[in-house]
């Protein structure tokens, strides 16, 4: 590998995570090679305070363990050990190959399990993205480069290690990745990493829908949500991620709406705020459930019963391919089902809404609405009113709706 000193790479040490600097430090004491890696790397080289610390050794699992207070080996396709440290959790991953053992590959290429430990060279190798294969040691401040990636940050490119057709039908996930870290990043794509990705999009189709669900959950909170979408369609990726949202985006209304809800949230994201991941989902298939609702209630079904059966074939639909986790799903419901409740505001009703632990979600949604012009924004705005009122201007605002 290449090893750039600190005046080459410029790392601002003040920006390395204390707790992820400890679990090197304590690793290395303990006579293993240890450094910060990945996405952590590339962040701070970019000058980006990253949002978590990955940490890569040659100790295995069950070695890093034993070193910390608090660390449990986590089996995923690979297993790793989350150590925390106060309030912070470091992933730990030994190195991984794939030279001694063949790794288990299912007929379309597809890796099931790769849990051969390697050294740090394989490790680099299988890594995605030249920019996410560089290793940080904060003990002496080195960085090691093992595929070009120093220089492909700087011309800001993304750019696979290996060759892409094999790595993304390794892993079909990665064209997923690459396009959010394009999107996030504002970095543009590599000729011959982007090639294959046109006719591979299908593959897609053979990851496990919780895996997609993660990525899919990664894609829209990353701040760029919008260009995000906008990139997947562009590369032929949409399809079959959230088969109604690709309707919806056929859609210009649908896509208004879509467009509007995904901007607040980028903005919300981008401000640090939370996100829940329910409430990406409802607005994104909400213009869907709308006109499911209206189908029902054109067959003389009562609004509220239509609006549930509405809300219910759309998550059926929905969760067959993308499994959208059962505690979402329902937080998914309550927004939409408290729309036409946040409508009426007569009676008891509003002051009941208010003690609902989802109003703030379903009110929000409420905006987007008013906003992309659905709704009459004086109900917006009523609500806004309502919210920092006094009791007594509160039942005086109920009493004017009557
Ligand atoms: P972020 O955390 O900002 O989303 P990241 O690059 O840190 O980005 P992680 O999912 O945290 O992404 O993964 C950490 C590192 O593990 C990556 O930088 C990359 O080196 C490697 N990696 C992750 N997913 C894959 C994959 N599907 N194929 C190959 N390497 C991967
Ligand atoms: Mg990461």
């Amino acid at each position: 590998p290449v090893t750039l000193s600190p005046q080459q790479h410029g790392i601002d040490p003040r920006l390395v995570s204390n707790s992820a600097v400890r679990v090197v430090r304590i690793l290395q004491n303990a006579g293993y090679d240890a450094y910060i890696v990945g996405g952590a790397v590339r962040d701070l080289l970019l000058g980006l305070e990253p949002k978590d610390f990955d940490v890569a050794t040659n100790a295995t699992p069950e070695q890093v363990r034993r070193l910390f207070r608090r660390a449990f080996l986590i089996g995923r396709r690979f297993q790793i050990v989350h150590v925390l440290l106060g309030q912070d959790l470091i992933e730990v991953t030994t190195f991984r190959g794939s030279s001694t053992k063949p790794a288990l590959k299912d007929e379309a290429g597809r890796l099931l399990r790769d849990n051969n430990f390697g050294t740090q060279e394989e490790d680099a190798a299988r890594r995605d993205f030249t920019i996410n294969a560089m290793y940080y040691n904060p003990a002496n401040q080195l960085l090691l480069d093992y595929h070009g990636g120093m220089d492909d940050l700087k011309n800001r490119t993304l750019k696979i290690i290996g060759d892409p057709e094999q790595r993304y039908r390794e892993d079909p996930v990665r064209m997923l990745r690459i396009v959010r870290f394009a999107a996030k990043l504002g970095f543009s794509i590599d000729q011959a990493t982007c090639a294959p990705i046109a006719s591979l999009a299908p593959l897609i189709n053979n990851v496990p829908s919780a895996r997609l669900f993660d990525e899919m959950l990664k894609l829209l909170m990353c701040g760029h949500a919008m260009s995000c979408l906008k990139e997947l369609r562009t590369r032929g990726l949409h399809k079959g991620l959230l088969p109604l949202l690709d309707v919806a985006l056929e859609q210009p209304q649908a896509a208004h709406f879509i467009e509007i809800a995904l901007g607040k949230t980028d903005q919300r994201i981008r401000q640090n705020k939370r996100i829940s991941p329910g409430f990406l989902f409802a607005a994104l298939l909400w213009t869907q459930v709308e006109e499911k609702w209206a189908q029902y209630r054109s067959d003389g079904e009562y609004p509220i019963p239509a609006l549930v059966a509405a809300a219910g074939d759309i998550l059926d639909t929905q969760t067959e391919k993308l499994a959208i986790q059962r505690r979402i799903a329902s937080d998914m419901k309550d927004i939409w089902l408290m729309q036409p409740r946040l409508e009426r505001r007569t009676g008891k009703s509003p002051y009941r809404l208010l003690e609902n632990e989802r109003f703030r979600a379903a009110y929000d949604f409420l905006l987007i609405r008013c906003e992309a012009g659905e709704l009459d924004p004086e109900t917006g705005q009523w609500w806004t009113k309502f919210i920092d009122a006094s009791a007594e201007e509160r039942q005086q605002m109920i009493d004017e709706q009557m």
